[in-house]
């Protein structure tokens, strides 16, 4: 048998899929990796191994079945094989059209079949085939708008393009064509080529659909490891991170502040409704910050119920107006929970970004100071430093209108 002919490359594409089905279950079962997802890629491959057509091989279809019957395994792989990268691309999930294109075709192929029109039940194949490459391809778009670098999508989408215009090809061929099954008896040249365009194809689909899930592994461990897992700010860490960049900024002339700010007796909202009362009002003093925040402001958690809002080209007056409306915002939005309704207040301490703080300490230390102003002053208020002195941490007070705090 000459090294690369059409039946040597079908074995090489089972023998891919074989261990692909592997590699999916050991992801679903073994490290619980996008679980359906992966089952259902493990299915494609699974179900896509007796549809490799191989007359001289373990894998022969008995031929009383009729001919291209063994494409009928290969309809359901892509059935899963759509499914699966539905799953996988955290799109919404319609099984209702892959089912409805599986059915038709399907049920197509066989009627075709038995009226004795194998021609024309190739091309019903490689129609409804091409329908469900392309469903593939549009999730795969549609995911990769969310963000993913161009190439990648690239890369991504032109198995399912070529998949799309092989089926097309085969479709023409064998409607306008009836008698050119000859064209693809084991053995011919163009047989040859399809062979290798499958192999490239299984293998680009394969290990590219490994790739989403490995980078979707390494996006959530990026996620886990920088966000607060309950409110899903920025954590300790993070903002740490965040703050270094602007506080070399500052340093060329540019203007940044910084907000702390704590919820006011928390401890008797954990004692009066619980720690998952507790918890409801910390989501809800995150959305009412979020709700009064512009895209480039950040928001972490430093532990317990204190948060940071950095505050990028922001001055020390308009950081204050921040700071108030959120006060106010979080004065009169009381939280409804349950039956219950939490009222709320927390204090606010604000700071400027000063020179020659690289890490951003100093600054985090003055605003936590202002903040600890605000409490001894009685609590549901913003104390700022004094505009003009940058070391300053009892200097003066942002005056709120209800409750001004004197230094
Ligand atoms: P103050 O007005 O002086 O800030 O009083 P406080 O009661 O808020 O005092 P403190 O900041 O010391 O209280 C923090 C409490 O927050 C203590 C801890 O039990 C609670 N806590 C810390 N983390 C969580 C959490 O993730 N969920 C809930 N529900 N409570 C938490
Ligand atoms: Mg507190
Ligand atoms: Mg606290």
């Amino acid at each position: 048998m000459p090294l690369f002919d059409a039946n040597t490359l079908l074995l090489v594409i089972a023998v891919f899929n074989g261990f692909m089905v592997l590699v999916w279950l050991v992801l679903a079962r073994l490290f619980r990796i996008a679980p359906k997802a992966s089952l259902l890629l493990a299915a494609a491959n699974l179900s896509s191994l007796p549809g490799l057509y191989c007359p001289s091989c373990a894998l022969a279809w008995p031929a009383a079945l009729g001919p291209w019957m063994h494409q009928l395994p290969l309809l359901l792989s892509l059935c899963f094989l759509s499914l699966g990268v539905q799953r996988l691309t955290r799109l919404q999930f319609r099984y209702g059209p892959v089912l409805l294109i599986g059915g038709v075709t399907a049920l197509s192929m066989l009627g075709l079949n038995a009226a004795g029109r194998s021609a024309q039940a190739i091309s019903a194949f490689a129609l409804g085939a091409s329908i469900l490459a392309l469903f593939c391809a549009r999730d795969v778009l549609q995911s990769g708008r969310i963000g993913r670098h161009k190439l990648v999508t690239f890369w991504l989408l032109l198995p399912y393009c070529l998949l799309i215009l092989l089926l097309l090809a085969q479709a023409s061929a064998f409607l306008w064509f009836p008698n050119a099954t000859h064209w693809f008896v084991r053995g011919q040249v163009s047989n040859l080529i399809a062979s290798w365009t499958q192999l490239f194809i299984s293998l680009c689909i394969g290990i590219g659909l490994v790739g989403v899930l490995v980078g979707r592994l390494v996006l959530r461990i990026t996620h886990m490891t920088l966000r607060d897992p309950l409110t899903d700010t920025l954590n300790r860490r993070a903002i740490a991170s965040a703050l270094r960049p602007l506080q070399a900024q500052v340093e060329r002339g540019q203007v940044h502040s910084l907000v702390m700010i704590d919820v006011d007796h928390f401890k008797s909202i954990n004692s009066n409704y619980g720690h998952a009362g507790g918890d409801a009002a910390l989501l809800h003093l995150v959305s009412l910050l979020r709700a009064n925040m512009r895209a480039v402001d950040q928001l972490g958690r430093l532990g317990g119920e204190e948060f940071c809002l950095l505050l990028p080209h922001t001055s020390l007056a308009d950081a204050c107006r921040v700071a108030e409306r959120m006060a106010q915002a979080v004065r009169s939005q009381t939280l409804q929970w349950g039956e219950q309704s939490i009222p709320m207040t927390a204090s606010f301490g604000v700071a400027r970004c000063i020179a020659g703080d690289p890490g951003g300490e100093q600054s985090m230390a003055r605003a936590d100071a202002q903040l600890y102003r605000a409490k001894a002053a009685g609590r549901d208020r913003v104390c700022a430093e004094a505009e003009d002195d940058s070391d300053a941490v009892s200097a003066s007070n942002f005056q709120q209108p209800a409750k001004a705090v004197s230094p």
